[in-house]
């Protein structure tokens, strides 16, 4: 990958995807820049699932696809997988014992997923209890683990090095400088992390309740507009002429 000067590093459902007009106004943006937006899209879904999304949308190919909330890391057009991050993610890692602990929780719905990367659930009945519950015997039972909880209902365990911040702070390391101008953009409790690593940021207008009362920083830009539409507005905020 030659150097990257500009990149945007961005979630998809509900960030970059979810106005179709936005999402036309900021590639035509991006399109008539005298330099290149390196694009990073850093997702919670599974990679299958991330390039149906790419497909359906019609979204560009980005240069890294991160995916299951930071556990996959896929470079270039051939999505050659990130051997190192791999090997981090395989440390300590043991999804069959956060299994057998979730059995004694019946209101947590196994999310079938096609590997091992991450063990994710949906919640029915917004009980904190449960939730609370869960967590405490994750950790009584001595798993390392990274406990996500977003959008009112997802609840992602995660290997302990892992999560969207981990793997941009990764990505930040091995291809940028300090010369990059660079972009986070999001809009649920999971992006949080990578909202917060004090890079320009944007939470889009369509934000889910958990972002908003995130501790503000000066490099956080609350857009009005929703999805793609606040990542035009945030980047014309940071870069804009
Ligand atoms: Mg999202």
């Amino acid at each position: 990958m030659s150097a990257v000067t500009h990149m945007l590093a961005t979630d998809l459902d509900g960030t970059l995807v979810g106005n179709a007009n936005g999402l036309k106004k900021l590639i035509h943006y991006y399109d008539s820049l005298p330099y290149e937006v390196t694009l990073v899209y850093i997702t919670g879904r599974h990679l299958a699932s991330a390039l149906s999304l790419i497909n359906s949308e019609n979204l560009p190919i980005p240069k890294l696809l991160v995916t299951d909330i930071g556990t996959g890391i896929y470079e270039g057009n051939n999505l050659h997988p990130d051997k190192e991050w791999e090997k981090k993610m395989s440390a300590g890692w043991n999804p069959e014992s956060i299994r057998n602990i979730a059995d004694g929780f019946p209101q947590l719905v196994p999310q079938q997923l096609p590997d091992n990367r991450r063990v994710s659930f949906e919640i029915e009945e917004k009980d904190p209890g449960i939730i609370k519950g869960f967590k405490q015997a994750l950790v009584d039972a001595g798993i390392m683990h990274k406990f996500i909880f977003s959008s009112g209902r997802d609840i992602d365990v995660l290997p302990i090095n892992s999560g969207k911040g981990e793997a941009l702070k990764y990505i930040a390391a091995k291809y940028t400088d300090e010369h990059t101008s660079i972009l986070v953009a999001g809009d649920s409790g999971n992006d949080l992390e990578m909202l917060t690593l004090g890079y320009p940021s944007v939470i889009v207008g369509n934000a889910k309740e958990e972002l908003l009362d995130i501790e503000e920083h000066p490099m956080l830009f609350r857009a009005t507009e929703t999805c793609a539409g606040g990542i035009y507005q945030a980047w014309e905020h940071f870069y804009g002429a």
